[in-house]
């Protein structure tokens, strides 16, 4: 066991302030580190300590391994929380901490690298025993492209190896389709990425984005939490979440996750993780795995009270994991709301002053937010300022709980996502848990004027 006594949390915004608080409550000292844009914000006012480790762009600050290292060097943290985005998933960054002596609190270099490279991460799900979507069985480029599409059959969606964010995916429906597709691709994916390699998928026509929450302890034990769902998405993002999903049953929910906790237990996976499928016609398709906590986790602890940041933690000094499998209990239903400082409609970030801030509160409300009155969004980083997290007995009870804690949330003076959930909660389907990848997409397309 490597006792963890002061944790330097590189990351911003309302996930600092999340992994400071399980810090708190684990008793272990804080480091907050910050970008000159940020010295005003609240994981910096209630962190121990804190350290400026640049300017404002991400890249010479929250994304500058020397700046973090050092930090940690100055101020004897013995750990690193990496939070989600920003180095999360940053194989090299957890082999500097490693040869530094600091605790990455995530899974192994080898482990990011892995899955970080979707081709490699397919390949290995295959070995795992994870049922994958059907595709190339590589790279595809463009002399091999039309042979591979009509072994898979049309329509096909081309994604970058690297990827991350829905970029650098293309869809081609038919052969005409296929050169274009493939080229746009690969310069997307090296802009984005700077990493041309594209493979090939089935393009899915309706399915729902389930995902598999999961945590092992290095040690081959391995749980998982049940599912979210994830299916209303913008662009590939996410936008509303929920657990459990409502289109699985309790013996379909036990078996994924079993096959997924099964899998984790053979790689020796260490951390929480995510598994993400595309659910079709009663059957799961292994999309990637996440080698860290996501945006949505809080949904996972609402139905199970397990908090994922204490196990994180514990797995990453040799503690083990806090539970069992059978000690698990799913107890009701959770639904997370991304608010986002955007147009509600065209979603185009709305950085700002806040004027009023007042957050819901009550049975089953849980409020994520590292933002207050008085707060000067920066228009630099993501525009996520908070997650509204309400759990119910039933799902039912939920969505009625959330329409009541949407009329009290009061965000002034910038826009935000808000009055899209309004209008998401009062509507049929939703209320019915009747959508897929797609509908929130035409959702809007529709309603928009
Ligand atoms: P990224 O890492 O860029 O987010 P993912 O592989 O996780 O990429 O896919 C993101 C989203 O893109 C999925 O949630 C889904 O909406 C859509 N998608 C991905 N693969 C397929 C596929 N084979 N068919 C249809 N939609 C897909």
């Amino acid at each position: 066991m490597t006792a963890i006594s002061k944790i330097l949390i590189a990351n911003r915004g309302e996930i600092a302030l999340r992994v400071l608080r399980a810090c708190k409550e684990l008793g272990i000292a804080t480091v907050a580190v910050h970008s000159t844009a940020d010295a005003d914000a609240m994981h910096v006012r209630l962190a121990d300590e804190s350290v400026c480790i640049g300017p404002p762009p991400s890249r010479d600050s929250y994304l500058n391994i020397h700046q973090i290292v050092a930090a940690c060097e100055i101020t004897g943290a013995d750990a690193v929380h990496p939070g989600y985005g920003f180095l999360s998933e940053n194989a090299k960054f957890a082999d500097i901490l490693d040869a530094h002596g600091i605790t990455f609190i995530g899974p192994t270099a080898e482990h990011i690298r892995l899955m970080g490279d979707k081709i490699t991460a397919k390949k290995t799900a295959v070995e795992l025993g994870i049922p994958v979507v059907p595709g190339s069985d590589g790279e595809v480029l463009p002399e091999n492209a039309l042979e591979i599409a009509r072994e898979i059959g049309f329509p096909v969606l081309i994604k970058a190896t690297a990827g991350g964010g829905g970029r650098g995916m293309k869809v081609a429906k038919n052969e005409a389709e296929l050169e274009e597709a493939v080229s746009t691709a690969r310069s997307e994916a090296l802009a984005a990425f700077g990493n041309d390699a594209v493979y090939m998928e089935k393009y899915l026509g309706k399915p729902r984005h389930i995902e598999v929450q999961v945590v092992g302890d290095g040690a081959g034990n391995a749980i998982h939490l049940g599912e979210r769902d994830c299916s209303l998405q913008r662009r590939h993002q996410k936008v509303w979440e929920e657990a459990n999903s409502p289109a699985l049953n309790v013996e379909q929910r036990m078996k994924i996750g079993q096959i997924c906790a099964d899998a984790m237990k053979k790689m020796k996976y260490r951390g929480a993780g995510t598994i993400e499928f595309l659910y079709e016609n009663g059957e799961f398709f292994f999309i990637e795995m996440n080698t860290r906590l996501q945006v949505e986790h809080p949904i996972t602890e609402a139905i199970t009270g397990i908090d994922l940041v204490h196990e994180q933690i514990r797995v990453a000094s040799g503690a083990g994991l806090s539970v069992t499998q059978d000690e698990i209990v799913f107890s009701g239903h959770a639904i997370e709301c991304r608010i986002n400082a955007e147009d509600p409609r065209t979603f185009v970030p709305s950085p700002g002053t806040i004027t009023h801030f007042h957050a819901p509160g009550g049975l089953g409300v849980r409020v994520d937010s590292g933002v207050y009155a008085g707060y000067k969004i920066p228009p630099y980083y993501d525009s996520l300022i908070g997650k509204l997290i309400v759990h119910g007995r039933t799902r039912v009870e939920c969505m009625m709980r959330l329409r009541r804690v949407l009329d009290e949330f009061v965000v002034d003076g910038i826009k935000t996502t808000l009055p899209l959930f309004q209008d998401l909660v009062a509507n049929q389907d939703i209320a019915n848990g009747d959508y897929d990848i797609h509908w929130l997409e035409h959702y809007l397309a529709e309603t928009s004027a």
